[in-house]
C-alpha cells in the first residue's frame, strides 16, 4: 500500500501549509498531511517551510525595517501575535519576482495566515472526529542546529506539542522527519522518543544541515539510517535512473540498499506541473513509483490527483 502525503498540504490548489492547504488536502482523500515546523520569537511551533518568511507572506511591506543584514526576514525575529498579523500567498521567486508556480492559486489573493503547529493539529483531530477518518499528521523539523545557534531547542519544543495531543507512539499515525541526522539520532537516544522517525534526503547543494547526504545513498549509509529511523524521505530522482540504449526507467542501487535494510521509502515531491523529463506525464510517474519501486508513500502537492492514480 502506498500512502499519499499532503506535501505543505494542498499546495498544489491553495498557498502552502495554510489552515485552508491543511483542510482541503483532508477532503481530498490524503492519509497524511505535512507540517514543516519553525519557531516564532517566542517559542511557538509554526507552520511554515523556511526560517525565513519573505517568500510566502506580506512581511516585506508590514515590518519594512525587520529584515537581518543578510536582506531576509526570518520567522524567529517575530513574536506569534506579529506573525499572525501577516497574509500568506503563493511561494514567489527568491528575488521577489512573482510567483514560483503563476498557474496556481492566484497570487496575492485570499486571506491567509500562518497556523501554528497546535492550530493543525486541533484542525486534524477535529476533522478525524466528524468524519471517523483517522489522518496523520507529518511534521518535520527545520534547521534543528541553526534554531540551536538562536538559542532554541526546536525538538524539544515540537516533541512536547506532539506529546501533549498524545502523538507519542508508532500508533499514533505520526511521523515525524528531519534532514539532519545527529538530531534524529538525538531524538530517539537523548530525548527518549519512540517517534517513527523518517531521515530527509537532499543534495548537498541545498546546505539542509551538515550531514554528507552523497555517504546516505552508500550501502554502509543506508544500513546506518536503519539504526535509527524508520524510513527515508529522498527526492524522487535519487530512486531511478534512465537507460540511454533503450530509453528505460530502472531503479537505482540506493533503492535496493533501502529495501535491504527494511525502511519505508516516502519520496517528495509529485507535482502536477513539474514532470521530469524521464517520464512521460504524472500519470506515468505515479505509477512506476507505485508499481515498479513499490514506494511506501508519497509526498504530493496533488492529493486528489495522487489518489485516484493509485486506485
Ligand atoms: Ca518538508
Amino acid at each position: 500500500m502506498t500512502i499519499v502525503i499532503a506535501h505543505r498540504g494542498a499546495s498544489g490548489y491553495l498557498p502552502e501549509h495554510t489552515l485552508s492547504a491543511a483542510a482541503y488536502a483532508y477532503a481530498l482523500g490524503a492519509d497524511f498531511i505535512e507540517q514543516d515546523v519553525v519557531l516564532s520569537k517566542d517559542s511557538h511551533p509554526i507552520v511554515l517551510h523556511d526560517i525565513h518568511l519573505d517568500q510566502v507572506t506580506n512581511v516585506k511591506d508590514k515590518f519594512p525595517n525587520r529584515s537581518r543584514g543578510d536582506g531576509r526576514w526570518y520567522a524567529k525575529d517575530f513574536e506569534l501575535l506579529e506573525l499572525k498579523q501577516l497574509t500568506e500567498h503563493e511561494r514567489t521567486q527568491l528575488d521577489g519576482s512573482g510567483a514560483i508556480f503563476p498557474e496556481r492559486f492566484p497570487y496575492g489573493q485570499g486571506n491567509f495566515q500562518i497556523p501554528t503547529l497546535q492550530e493543525e493539529i486541533d484542525l486534524i483531530k477535529g476533522l478525524n472526529q466528524s468524519t471517523g477518518r483517522n489522518v496523520g499528521i507529518y511534521p518535520e523539523i527545520k534547521k534543528p542546529a541553526w534554531h540551536i545557534q538562536e538559542g532554541v531547542d526546536i525538538s524539544k519544543v515540537v516533541l512536547e506539542i506532539l506529546n501533549t495531543n498524545d502523538y507519542n507512539s508508532p500508533a499514533d499515525n505520526v511521523f515525524l522527519q528531519c534532514f539532519d541526522s545527529k538530531e534524529l539520532k538525538r531524538i530517539k537516544n537523548k530525548l527518549n522518543s519512540s517517534l517513527p522517525l523518517i531521515q530527509l534526503i537532499g543534495s548537498n547543494a541545498w546546505n539542509e544541515s551538515d550531514d554528507n547526504y552523497d555517504l546516505m545513498l552508500t550501502r554502509q549509509g543506508v544500513k546506518n539510517i536503519s539504526s535509527y529511523a524508520v524510513g527515508v524521505g529522498p527526492y524522487l530522482q535519487l530512486l531511478y535512473q534512465t537507460s540511454v540504449a533503450n530509453n528505460n526507467i530502472q531503479p537505482t542501487i540506493f533503492s535496493q540498499f533501502v529495501r535491504e535494510n527494511n525502511l519505508l521509502i516516502h519520496p517528495y515531491t509529485f507535482r502536477v506541473d513539474a514532470v521530469p523529463l524521464a517520464f512521460k506525464d504524472f500519470a506515468e510517474m505515479v505509477i512506476w513509483f507505485s508499481n515498479v519501486l513499490n514506494v511506501d508513500g508519497i509526498f504530493t502537492d496533488f492529493v486528489d490527483k495522487t489518489v485516484s492514480l493509485l486506485k
